[in-house]
Parts: structure tokens; sequence; C-alpha cells
């Protein structure tokens, strides 16, 4: 029998898609996508979800990140899941390594303690590179300098429904910053020292804070102690220039030059959280309910009407949202 369709032309069998109407209003955003050469097949996972969820429809481009330079075959099958444009870029080894000021023999103690204490990664240098990259550096790349908006997707996450509107603008019209699907608590031995840098930092910018931030997030006694609430950085829909912003950049200086991201293993995740619950107005971080969403081991799962309308499909009795280890009620209960 013959194939389908031979060189191209379509015969019986096929059935062309439907051309795609790219929406004439879009906003300055592109997917950030911080992978090794290793991770091509589970980013490329993630990335035909994002393609046929959502992207397919909306064509917003992708900027791939790596500390090594991307191989010719990774390049290759990574461009051929979309029709959007997709760059790579080279990570300079100055945002990805650990300052020569960093006392050596202090870092090397604290990873062997936290070997013995079986923390996650406590061992890795690298993924203390990643943190502190992902916290202050991602968006001082030059590829990323035109965008504002970002959507950061991770190897082998999941999405679990249709996203048939355009959460970037969502973002844009709403003046949003910071927008997530899970959060939850910090390991307490990951940054012990964390919130005592953030309160001196708070000290000498009160400033930087507006009234209506989103402290009671943060912490559940005014701001003496830090309840280790954070969003999972996995998944951030975010506005770049918010970290490009004075107060972050001032925050991120400061809490770098403390040497925690190596002396401790501070994470990404804690650091924006801190940085989006001091600096942006509550009502400026956006809870996507909508968007169904897992990264091993946690899954936001949308309820009701959500899950219909967006034809997910998650098992609806499986969703973080209120678990114990779950930090939405605090969310809710700043509005
Ligand atoms: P986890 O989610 O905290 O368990 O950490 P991951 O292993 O998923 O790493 C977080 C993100 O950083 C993922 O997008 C990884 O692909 C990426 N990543 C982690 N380590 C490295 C690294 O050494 N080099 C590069 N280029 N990316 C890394
Ligand atoms: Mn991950």
């Amino acid at each position: 029998p013959q194939p389908p369709y031979k060189d191209g032309v379509p015969d019986m069998y096929y059935k062309p898609s439907e051309p795609v109407q790219i929406p004439e209003r879009k906003a300055n955003a592109t997917f950030v996508m911080l992978v090794r050469n290793s991770d091509g097949p589970n980013i490329m996972n993630s990335m035909k979800q994002i393609e046929d969820r959502f992207n397919k429809k909306f064509q917003y481009p992708y900027v791939f990140l790596n500390d090594k330079p991307f191989t010719d075959n990774f390049k290759k099958y990574v461009s051929q899941l979309t029709d959007a444009p997709v760059e790579f870029g080279l990570i300079p080894s100055e945002h990805w390594s650990q300052p020569e000021w960093i006392d050596e023999t202090k870092a090397t103690a604290a990873r062997e303690d936290m070997i013995k204490n079986s923390v996650i990664y406590g061992g890795s240098v690298p993924y203390r590179n990643m943190c502190r990259f992902n916290s202050g550096f991602f968006y001082k790349q030059e590829l990323l300098q035109k965008y504002k908006y970002y959507w950061r997707v991770e190897p082998d996450v999941k999405f679990f429904c249709d996203v048939d509107y355009d959460p970037f603008l969502l973002m844009q019209d709403q003046q949003k910053v910071y927008g997530f699907t899970i959060s939850l608590y910090e390991y307490e031995a990951t940054i012990p020292t964390l919130w005592g840098a953030v309160k001196d930092f708070i000290k000498e910018n009160p400033e930087l804070l507006p009234a209506d931030n989103a402290m009671p997030f943060i912490s559940d006694d005014g701001g003496v102690t830090y309840n280790r609430c954070h969003f999972w950085s996995n998944f951030e829909i975010a506005d770049m220039d918010f970290w490009r912003s004075e107060a972050y950049t001032k925050f991120f200086n400061f809490l770098d030059s403390r040497g925690g991201f190596y002396y401790e293993r501070w994470g990404d995740a804690p650091v924006h959280s801190l940085g989006a619950a001091l600096f942006a107005k509550r009502d400026q971080i956006h809870f996507f309910n909508d968007i169904g969403y897992r990264h091993e081991p946690f899954q936001h799962c949308p309820q009701g009407d959500l899950h219909k309308n967006g034809k997910c499909w998650c098992d609806p009795g499986s969703n973080f949202d209120y678990e114990w280890y779950s930090c939405l009620s605090r969310y809710d209960k700043l509005f």
C-alpha cells in the first residue's frame, strides 16, 4: 500500500492542518528554557505540549540557554517542533560560576554538611550555579534583552489543559509582574540565613517596599519570621523588567554579596518569590488557576468549569492547591 502522502503531495488520506491565523495583538514575550544538551528529549516532551496546548495558535518564540554550546543535533530537533522562531544562547561563564571572593573552604564544608544531611542537590556546585543564574542573570542574557515577558519551561513537565487565551497579554493588560501555578514551603536547611539577609536589606531600603505588597504571603507575623512559602519557579510567567528594576537589582546584589548561593543553597524559587512578595503590589502577582501543570512530584489540576473549559486531562482529585504542603491559602488570603 502507498503511504498516506508522498513528497509532500496530499492524497486522499491526507488532512492538512488548518493554516494558523496568528493573533494581531501580541505581547513582547518569549519562552525561556535553560537546559543541557542531555535534556534534549526531555525538553522536547515539554515543548510539544506547549505547542499543542497553546503555542500553535500564538506563535511565541523560544530562547534556549545553556552554559555549554548546544549541539547541532539538539538545535535541529528542537527547532523542528515549532514554526515560531527559536534561538540558542551560550551563557557567559561569569554568569555561571562561583565568584572568586567566595571562601571555597567554607563552601566545601557547607556542601559536605548537606550531603551528610541528605539535602537534595546539597553537594552540587552546578545546581548552585543554576540557582544563582536563574535568580539574577537569566534576564540579563543578550537574547532576552528584546523581550519583556517570559514563560519558563523545564524538561519533562506536563501541561494538562488547552490555553485558549494569551497569558502574556493578561499580564500586560492587568499590569501583573509574576504568575505562578504552584506554591509550597522551602526546605529550611537550604536557606538558614536567607531571611536574616532579607530583613537587613529591608532595614536599609524600606522605601523599595510598596505598602500593599504580599508580605502576608511570606510572613505570618508581619515580617519577623519567614514562613518559607514560595512560588514554585519551574513554572513562571513573569515580567523581566521587574527583575531588571532598581529594587530587585539591589536586592539580588545584596543577597549575592552574602554568599548564600554557595555557603547555603539558596534557590531561585525563594529568591524570586521574596522579590515578588516584597517589591510588587500584591495584585500584581497572578495565580494561573486555569493552567493545568505538573512538575514532579506535584501538580495543579484545574477544578470544575476550568477543568471542563480547558479540556484538561489531569485527575481533578489529584490537585496540590490545598494539600498540607501548599501555600495557596496564604495567597488567597491576600485578597
Ligand atoms: P529541580 O527542578 O530543582 O529538580 O532541578 P532541575 O534539574 O529540573 O534543574 C532546573 C532547571 O535548570 C532545568 O531547566 C534544568 O534543565 C536546568 N539545569 C540544571 N542544571 C543545569 C546545568 O548544569 N546546565 C544547564 N544548561 N542547565 C541546567
Ligand atoms: Mn525541574
